[in-house]
């Protein structure tokens, strides 16, 4: 039976793109290959909030000990190999059966699954199908991967998703890639964090969008050009500005002036609907 190092399994609302304020389970897989310390810093500086933290990492038992970041990766702890000890390996069993546990009337009705990280897709497709064909697993009809949009998928699970257009099965789920690639802000090389070949891919496989983390004019500006590239690649999916700002000072600082850049461009607004909700507290 396939294994997934869970970061976090919890049961909220979805407060980003798509599928903003519709009930959903998100499953955190442990593991990115970014860091993204750029975020919320001023151009060229690095945040070392996290690091500071996963110097005493042992301090902390559970994620919900875990303190916020202003600045970097609001989700540090399911990267930082500091933390791993956080984030048990579990059988496509026990999460199946978290997850009847969390979901009201202990069955898939309207929820929908978002499979986030970390960076999803990078070693746990090969376990994905193992738990997505679960019995427990039978009502699901949503499921969205939020990507950085650097991982290829492998030739198996992409012949296992497009598994569900066919149309002689007798259910269809419908697969969405949120694919937030990375903009210089992050403090990743351009390289590396754009990848329009891998985009292009995943859009043969479910509905894709892509979702930029912005603060600033300049910000929209480089989300506009680099959207360009995507389309010049043959990417025809739709386009989120979304605000920077893992705590609410930070995200009422922006979230406003990204919704008028994004009218302004013509692309749609994504709130970060967990910050006012909840707080972006771990588990939200
Ligand atoms: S890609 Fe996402 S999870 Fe990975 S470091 Fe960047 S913000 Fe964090």
């Amino acid at each position: 039976m396939s294994k997934i190092k869970i970061a976090e399994l919890f049961y909220s609302v979805q407060g980003e793109g798509r599928y903003m304020g519709v009930p959903s389970v998100f499953l955190r897989t442990f593991g990115c290959n970014f860091k993204c310390a750029g975020f919320g810093m001023p151009k060229g500086q690095l945040s070392t909030e996290a690091d500071a933290i996963a110097q005493i990492a042992d301090k902390f038992k559970l994620y919900e000990e875990l303190p916020l970041v202003s600045t970097g990766c609001d989700s540090y702890a399911s990267w930082d190999p500091r933390f791993k000890d956080l984030s048990p390996m579990l059988t496509s069993d026990a999460i199946a059966d978290r997850i009847s546990e969390i979901i009201p009337f202990n069955e898939w009705r309207d929820e929908h699954l978002v499979i986030t990280g970390g960076e999803p897709l990078l070693g746990w497709q090969r376990a994905y199908p193992d738990l997505l064909d679960h019995p427990k697993m039978a009502g699901l009809k949503e499921i969205t991967f939020e990507t950085n949009g650097t991982q290829k998928l492998s030739e198996e699970f992409k012949e296992y998703l497009l598994q569900w257009q066919m149309p002689d099965l007798d259910f269809d789920r419908e697969i969405t890639f949120s694919v937030s690639a990375k903009l210089s802000c992050s403090g990743e090389s351009r390289e590396e964090a754009i990848r329009p070949d891998v985009v292009c891919e995943y859009q043969e496989v479910g509905y894709t969008y892509r979702k930029f983390v912005v603060a600033t004019e300049e910000d929209a500006e480089e989300a506009i050009e680099t959207l360009d590239i995507y389309r010049a690649e043959g990417f025809d999916g739709p386009c989120y500005l979304m605000p920077v700002g893992g705590v609410e000072s930070v995200y009422n600082l922006n979230n406003r002036r990204v919704a008028e850049l994004a009218m302004k461009n013509g692309l749609r607004y994504s709130d970060r609907l967990q910050v006012p909700l909840f707080k972006n507290e771990w588990g939200t």
